[in-house]
């Protein structure tokens, strides 16, 4: 089966700065994929690559079988983009943003007006349709910018950061929303810099740092790679840490030690990876 999404060897180059620096990866049809790194990794650039914002500097990428450079126009018919900056228009109602963009793809008024209703319902929009989109708080404004984005019926979801900014329940709401979608069959690429994000959500992860991605695989086998227990040792303020295969030989190494003040062990997270290929947190 062809890849939904495919990026190959692609370079992005900003005042001779490469910020995505020789970038390959496959997404498969049915997937949430999540984009992990920094602020400045390149995750927002590649999502603009992968959504005919901005071109490549160099490498080639393919989103739902069509080359994105050459075949702009169907790669947009096939996605749905959710930006980081709130692109909803402030002084039209809700319907008002649904319907703009219901237009601009063309979708027969009929159509158009079921597909509104039928959306806003599933984001829990629709009784606040009329009201005029300023009213709304910034987690309303992310659902009806998901919601909007899904009018067109795209196959592939392209979501940057679509937390970020959001308190824990409203970010929970809005995971339990991507979640359904993939069951739906919605293919789904994320970026972020909350691991939990990524936990909780993705298939698989790429870990991006500084245009390049040093990481790749399921939680599970990049647990498994790194070591799945930590030794967390705490020396003035800061915490040193030793990986082992399992949590139980963590533990049994601490339970060795004779002097297990400021020691604790904990199952490996994302983060610790970051940390342990990088020297760096994620944020
Ligand atoms: P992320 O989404 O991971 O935070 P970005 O893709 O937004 O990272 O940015 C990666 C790097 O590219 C940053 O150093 C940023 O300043 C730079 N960059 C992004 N867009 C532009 C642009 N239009 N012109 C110049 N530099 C840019």
């Amino acid at each position: 089966m062809a890849a939904a999404v495919s990026i190959q060897n692609v370079h992005k180059v900003y005042d001779n700065i490469p910020v995505v620096n020789n970038l390959s990866l496959n997404i498969q049809a049915g997937e949430i994929f999540g984009l992990l790194g920094p602020n400045g990794a390149g995750k927002s650039t590649t999502i603009r690559m992968l959504t005919t914002l901005t071109s490549p500097s160099e490498g080639h990428l393919v989103v739902a079988g069509y080359d994105v450079q050459r075949q702009a126009t169907e790669v947009r018919r096939e996605i749905g983009v959710v930006l980081q900056q709130t692109s909803v228009d402030g002084d039209l109602s809700v319907w008002e943003n649904m319907e703009l963009h219901g237009r601009m793809h063309h979708i027969p008024k009929l159509q158009r007006q079921r597909r509104i209703t039928q959306w806003l319902d599933f984001v829990e929009l629709s009784d606040r349709r009329l009201d005029k989109v300023k009213t709304l708080s910034g987690g309303m404004k992310r659902r009806l910018q998901i919601a909007r984005a899904l009018l067109h019926e795209p196959r592939i979801l392209f979501l940057d950061e679509p937390t970020v900014g959001l308190d824990p329940q409203t970010r929970r709401r809005l995971w339990e929303i991507i979640q359904s979608l993939n069951q739906q069959g919605m293919t789904i690429l994320l970026t972020t810099h909350y691991m939990e994000e990524v936990e909780y959500l993705c298939n698989r992860v790429g870990i991006l740092d500084q245009g390049q991605l040093i990481e790749i695989g399921t939680l599970t086998e990049l647990r498994y790679k790194h070591g799945e227990g930590l030794v967390m040792t705490q020396q003035g303020d800061r915490w040193t840490y030793k990986f082992f295969p399992t949590l139980q030989e963590a533990n049994q190494y601490l339970e060795q030690q004779p002097d297990k003040t400021g020691m604790m062990t904990r199952p490996t997270n994302l983060e610790d990876i970051f940390v342990e290929l990088t020297g760096r947190n994620l944020d």
